[in-house]
């Protein structure tokens, strides 16, 4: 079943065109992953998603709904949720209050404070910590709060903004089978990443973004084994 159905998108900031005619399309269950250069409009595409980026023109639908007009907060009800780049953890607060940000919208507080303690067994880092402020934990452990922030959203549909930049080559591992993990327990994921090769293997299917428009789209095994790409991405020659 088809998830997530981005249509014919096109995207302005005043004068520039980040997003030209972009269409793809998301199954449920599946890891997707959208790759391209700097400047190739991932983040604007994450952005049309969440709604804080308005279309000039295509549509896009979610679980079979037009979502094109709903707002932010409608669309992150309906379990549309972003990891930003950056994590965008408040260091100022503690891990806890950082993870109930992500429930913010919900009522059923019971299940939260259960889908807490899930949390913290599934990160003990995390829970060793949980009265603490955020700005003691490493880029890594804060990139796995946003994670846990991000489930206690109740997602369907999981996007992440370059969730391996700036980390060690340990947690880009962790990482990685994090969201291997998460999608095996059914967790339909949308991968933006710089890292092209680990996106690729961990992908079911992927999008390559250039100057906004769709360069190529398919099988991620068909893609890391194209010379174009191989060349543009994967650093060979
Ligand atoms: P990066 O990896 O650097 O985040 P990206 O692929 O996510 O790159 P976008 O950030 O979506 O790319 O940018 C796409 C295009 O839109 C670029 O040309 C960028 O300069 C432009 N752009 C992005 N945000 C704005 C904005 N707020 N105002 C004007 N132009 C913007």
């Amino acid at each position: 079943m088809v998830l997530l159905e981005v249509a014919d998108l096109t995207v302005d900031y005043g004068r520039v065109r980040a997003l030209s005619g972009v269409s793809l399309t998301v199954r449920d269950g599946e890891v997707a992953t959208v790759l391209g250069a700097n400047g190739a409009g991932k983040s604007t595409l994450l952005r049309a998603m969440i709604g804080t980026a308005k279309p000039t023109t295509g549509s896009l639908r979610f679980a079979g709904t037009d979502i094109t007009r709903l707002p932010t907060h409608g669309r992150l009800a309906q379990g549309i949720v972003l990891v930003p780049e950056g994590r965008r953890i408040l260091i100022s607060l503690t891990i806890e209050d950082n993870l109930r940000l992500g429930a913010h919208l919900r009522r059923d507080g019971v299940a939260v404070r259960r889908e807490i303690e899930m949390i913290y067994e599934r990160f003990p880092n995390l829970a060793e910590r949980r009265s603490m402020l955020a700005s003691c934990l490493s880029g890594g452990e804060q990139q796995m709060l946003a994670i846990g922030r991000a489930l206690l959203a109740k997602p369907r549909l999981m996007m992440l903004d370059e969730p391996s930049l700036g980390l060690s080559p340990l947690f880009v591992e962790r990482l990685f089978d994090l969201l291997a993990e998460l999608n095996r327990d059914g967790l339909t994921i949308l991968l933006v990443e710089q890292n092209t090769g680990k996106a690729l293997a961990a992908a079911d299917s992927a999008t390559v973004l250039e100057l906004g428009r769709v360069l190529m789209a398919g099988d991620p095994r068909q893609l890391a084994a194209d010379p174009a790409l191989q060349a543009a991405y994967l650093g060979a020659a």
